[in-house]
């Protein structure tokens, strides 16, 4: 089977290498950065360009940042899409919105070519080694035949729905994720302005019905100041921007991840796009005039 994967970044240049630990020699990549391109190759993959991969491919695999991306990739002019023959197969692993993986699968479909989209959790440790979570969507047979190239680089694959289904369930997850920070940061806040040391809080609820994956990584970050980013904040107001848009799209009103993404926006706009998103502790830091867990702003 000769792959094909487009999107070399955080996530997909270790996601290439482990598709390539587990056998799966016949790998052809490109990035518009030529030094991850580099990096892919000297691990035994092929650089090639978009239009080699869509002539020769059986799968194309993307790990781009957001749906314009993937649709100027697949379905701009000289897309990847006009060079694949019918019966090839389409797998974006990028997280976009689930209505335009819907529309993408619309064009391919025309064309013959089948789909799935498969987003991931679990950020760049993960992608390094290969325990990644994919929540797929599309037909259960394409499912079935491609579950094993996914748990290449993944120790959990999921087939969530239909087409778009993989999506929906990551933006899902993006939204418990942001507003469990926000929760947190709330509760910190208000045990520090009321005299009561954020630590001990932590370490009193963590066992209990409040405690969280969330918590338990978030939490130490912000009782330490530490907005070093594992996942940027700037992503997180993608992913909840493609929240509202399908929300919208399908009427579901989402009030919870609507002010949360405001609280994102003061981040971005204080020039910490690149920060942590647990530094939603700092919006809340700033309102109550004190830093959770260090010395009371005066
Ligand atoms: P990234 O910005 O590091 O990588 C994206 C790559 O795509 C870059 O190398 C860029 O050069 C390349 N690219 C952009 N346009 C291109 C084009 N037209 N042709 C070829 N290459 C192109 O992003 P990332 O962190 O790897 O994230 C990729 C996706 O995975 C995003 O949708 C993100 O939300 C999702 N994701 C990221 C994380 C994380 O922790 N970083 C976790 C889970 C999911």
């Amino acid at each position: 089977m000769k792959i094909g994967l487009i999107g070399l970044g955080i996530m997909g240049c270790p996601m290439a290498k482990n598709i390539l630990k587990a056998g799966y020699r016949d790998l052809l990549v490109s990035d518009l950065n030529r030094a991850k391109v580099d990096e892919v190759v000297a691990a035994g993959a092929v650089g090639a360009s978009n239009e080699e991969i869509g002539r020769s491919c059986d799968v194309v695999m993307t790990m781009l940042p957001n749906s314009p991306h993937v649709k100027s990739v697949m379905l701009g002019e000289n897309g990847v899409a006009s060079y694949m023959r019918p019966g090839t197969v389409f797998i974006d692993m990028s997280s976009i919105n689930p209505v335009a993986s819907r529309e993408i699968a619309e064009h391919l479909a025309a064309k013959g070519i089948r789909m799935l989209d498969a987003p991931v959790s679990g950020g760049e440790p993960k992608a390094v080694d290969g325990t990644l979570s994919f929540m797929v969507g599309g037909d259960q047979d394409l499912f079935d035949e491609y579950k094993p190239l996914l748990e290449t680089m993944g120790s959990s694959v999921v087939r969530c729905g239909g087409i778009g289904a993989g999506n929906t369930t990551k933006l899902a997850n993006q939204i418990i994720v942001a507003c469990n920070i926000q929760a947190l940061a709330e509760a910190l806040t208000l045990a520090q302005k009321a005299g009561v040391d954020p630590r001990l809080v932590f370490e009193a609820i963590k066992g209990g019905l409040a405690g969280s994956t969330v918590m338990n990584a978030k939490a130490p970050m912000m009782i330490d100041g530490n907005d070093k980013p594992g996942f940027m904040i700037d992503l997180h107001i993608k992913d909840l921007s493609n929240v509202l848009d399908c929300a919208h799209t399908v009427g579901a009103p989402v009030p919870m991840t609507a002010g949360v993404n405001e609280i994102l926006q003061w981040l971005h706009a204080q020039g910490g796009g690149k920060k942590d998103h647990s530094a939603i502790a700092q919006y809340y830091e700033s309102l109550a005039g004190i830093r959770i867990g260090r010395e009371d702003i005066e």
